[in-house]
Order: C-alpha cells, then structure tokens, then sequence
C-alpha cells in the first residue's frame, strides 16, 4: 500500500496539498540515482544511457514501450547480497518479482537460490539449469502435481503452507522413496507496510500456519512425526516494500519462541530460519531503502539475541529478497502520444502502454517517478499524471509527477524502478501486447523475453 492509501494517513500530510505530490526537484534533467539503476546516465547530447546505450537506439531497435534491464546492476544487487549475508545464510531471489530464463542462469553464476510458487516458475528454473537443491518451493495450494515435479526433481525445500498440505507432501514424498526437506510457513501477526507495522496475535490472511492458538507447534508435531518429511525450519514472510525493521524484529522473536518450544517439547533443535523477503526500494526520491549490509547486520543481531536469551543455537538464517533485487535494475521506456492539459487540475500525458505493464499504481495505489529521456529540457516543470492507452480511467501509470512544460508528443519518457511485478503481473488487457525485456550490459543490449505478437494471441485463440 502506498504512502497516500495508507489508513493511517499520508506522510507528511501535513506538508502535501491535495494531490499528495512533492514539490517538483530543483532540476528536472537531474536523474536520482536513487530510483534509476547503476548504470544509467545523460549523454552529451543530454539522452539517458543504460549500459551505454542511448535510449533513442534502444527504442529504434526494440520499439515502445519495453522494459530495459542493467544485467552489471542485477548481478551487483545479487553480489551485495550474498557477501552481505555471508556463507553462513542464504539468499533465494524471489522468482515472482521478475523470472526469466537469462534471470535464472544469472542467479546461478552469481551463487544465488532461487524461490519458485508454481509449476510454471518451476519449469522455467530448471530448465536454465538452476540446480534443483538451490530451489525452494513456495505457493498456499501447490497442486499435487506441482509437488510431484517439485519432489521428483528434488527441489531444496518445500515451503508447507498449511495441514493438508503436510499430508499431501509427505505421502508424495514418501511415494517416490524419498525423505523431503521441508519449512513450515507459520504467520507471526506482524502486518508490515511500509514505513510503520503493526503487531497482532493473528493475521487475518491465506498464506501460513498462525503462531497463535498453538496452531504452528501443532503443524510441527505433525511434520515431525512423518518419515518422508526432514523438517528443517521455520519460515515467515511479514509483507512487502517493508523499510522499517521492527516488523522483522516481532516476527523473528516470534518465531524463536516458537523454536524453543519444539526443543523443549521434542528436544530437537531445528537448524534454520528464513525470514522471507519484502525489502523496500526507492520508487521516488522520498524513499530511503536500506543496504544489505545494513539489512543483513540487523537481521543477524536480532536472531543471534532472541536465540542467546532463549538459550539456542543460531539457527542458519536464509531472506528471499525480490524487489530488492530486480526492482531497481530495469526502467520502462514510453512513447508520448498525447498531452492533455487540464486547466487547473494536471496535464495527462498519454502513452503507448499503461494498466497492461504496470498494474501496480492501480492496483496498490503505488508511487512512482517518471522523466523525460530521449532530452534534456529548461521548460518549467508542470504537473503530470501519465497514463495508458487503455479503456479504462484507473489506467494510470504514474499518478503525480512532474515533467517539463514543452513535452510533446513523440518524446520518449521512463519510468524507472519497474524492474519488480511489472513484466511478471503484466496483462492482455484490450489485447495488448506484452512488452519486451531487453538485457543491457557493456554497450550491448539483448532481448532476453521477446515482445509478444498478434500471432501469440491468436494461437491461444483457437476460434
Ligand atoms: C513475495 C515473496 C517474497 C519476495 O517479496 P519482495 O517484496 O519482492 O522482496 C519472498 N518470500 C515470499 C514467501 C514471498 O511470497
């Protein structure tokens, strides 16, 4: 949920008038590297490059709109976070933020894990030769087939999500001979936003097992007393876009209570705990996301506490971060096709997508930031909302932005962060076609998920 949707008010309510945008920043032409990934920057000629590559270029070969991604930003986020982490936790990337098969063999070099929640996702990972014990797999109804694949090429861990699936994994487990490493996904009542969260006994949601009412120690008697399964851990994922730590702070607390419970009632120690993913980025200026360094120290001093006073041994910590890692590497590039001044209120600046590769400002009402790319510009800044292309008036892509007053149609805008939920939750709405993503890196630019074509759709289209 966003800053402006958020029960408790806007930030800085106080401060914002009616649109709940900020003030324009000193200088339009100035790309926050905060929002756009690492290799980003203004030519001479004042066009954004990524990978060195002037966006002109890119637009001219793989036309508008598409998303582009910088592999050196996402192999250097994957980096950070496994030396942040170190060889004593595990890092799984969170394959439903962005998945593709370049995604996956990138993941692999860089020593990363990898979570899945479908057979799909599943599919795609092996198939670019993810080992399978680096796979955990995830999902609230992971359907028997899905954990038949999952156990036959013998993912890492499945993550159980509630008692029947414990049933339905051990006797597949224990259909096939073999013992399958498996967490239970408990709900710690930590419901986490992002800049505050809040703490309850239970979590009015689908996914987990509740801590509450003895519920998850029941689910760990279960998993214990079955052959086919070797519990290995706890695990629990407390939200999204999250960039307070307290939430993490409960929940981890929370969890090795329920660890020293397990010892004291079946004298087992169970040897890890993930923490899940949820990790914040900056979508805007206004965001100020944390480094993994940062994140992993305190994520580290919390378990190694609450397991000290609970007189246990650290447990292996593992984090699935998705946004943190994809999110900020890649931008979409748009085409502006009309400009729609309304006198008193904004300007609505039209683009050739929208809804169809962005669902995320209509669906949570998220923030994002947006420039002009293809130039620089010393017109005064007017206040914009871009939007789609799409029969629909929720089809907003950037609600409240700033962009100079002499765009005009043709301009190439971006919009940067879109690397995280935008591809993956994209859409055929008004049959559109999906976007392209195209890799670039060192002054090279691959497609690596084509654009999809008026053939795709008519090939599902059996008439
Ligand atoms: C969605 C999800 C993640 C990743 O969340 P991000 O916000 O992308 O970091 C990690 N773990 C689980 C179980 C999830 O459902």
């Amino acid at each position: 949920m966003s800053r402006s949707a958020h029960p408790a008010g806007p930030r800085h309510a106080d401060v914002l008038t009616e649109g709940h945008y900020s003030a324009p920043a000193a200088d339009l032409n100035v790309l926050d590297e905060k929002v756009w990934s690492r290799t980003v920057t203004r030519d001479a000629d004042g066009a954004l490059t990524v990978g060195g590559i002037a966006v002109a270029r890119l637009a001219e070969e793989f036309g508008t709109p598409a998303y582009f991604l910088d592999e050196s930003d996402f192999r250097a986020r994957c980096r950070a976070w496994s030396e942040a982490f170190g060889p004593d936790a595990d890092v799984f990337y969170a394959g439903k933020a962005f998945l593709s098969r370049a995604i996956v063999r990138w993941l692999k070099e860089e020593g990363l894990n990898l979570d899945v929640c479908s057979g799909g996702e599943l599919t795609t990972a092996l198939d670019a030769g993810m080992p399978a014990e680096r796979i955990a797999f995830h999902g609230n109804n992971k359907t028997a087939a899905e954990i038949e694949r999952a156990v036959e090429a013998g993912v890492g861990r499945i993550v159980l999500d509630s008692f029947q699936e414990i049933v339905r994994v051990a006797h597949i487990a224990r259909s096939h001979g073999v013992r399958q490493r498996v967490q239970i996904r408990v709900t710690v009542g930590v419901e986490a936003h992002t800049h505050e969260f809040i703490a309850t006994a239970h979590e009015d949601q689908k996914f987990g097992i509740a801590l509450a009412d003895g519920q998850a120690a029941e689910a760990v008697r279960r998993a214990l007393g079955l052959d086919s399964l070797e519990l290995i851990g706890i695990h629990s994922h407390i939200g999204s876009q999250i960039f307070d730590m307290a939430g993490f702070e409960v929940s981890a607390r929370r969890v090795v209570q329920l660890l020293a419970e397990v010892r004291d009632e079946h004298g087992v120690e169970l040897p890890e705990i993930d923490l899940g993913g949820g990790l914040g980025i900056a979508y805007t200026s206004d965001d100020d996301p944390r480094e993994p360094h940062e994140i992993a120290k305190a994520l580290s001093d919390i378990v190694t506490r609450e397991c000290e006073s609970a007189g246990l041994r650290t447990p292996r910590i593992s984090v699935e971060p998705g946004r943190a890692i994809v999110g900020p590497t890649a931008f979409t590039l748009y085409e502006v096709g009309t400009i729609k001044p309304l006198e008193g209120l904004r300007t609505y600046v039209s683009v050739d997508g929208g809804m169809s590769d962005n669902i995320r400002t209509a669906l949570y009402d998220a923030e994002y930031s947006v420039a002009l790319v293809s130039r620089t510009s010393e017109a005064e800044p007017m206040l914009v909302r871009v939007v789609g292309k799409h029969c629909e008036s929720g089809d907003i892509v950037v609600k409240d932005a700033f962009l100079p007053a002499d765009l005009a149609p043709g301009d190439l805008i971006a919009v940067p962060a879109t690397g995280a939920y935008c591809r993956s939750m994209a859409s055929n709405y008004n049959h559109a076609l999906r976007p392209p993503v195209v890799a670039v890196r060192d002054g090279e630019a691959r497609v690596i998920v084509r654009r999809e074509t008026e053939e795709d759709l008519l090939r599902l289209d059996v008439g």
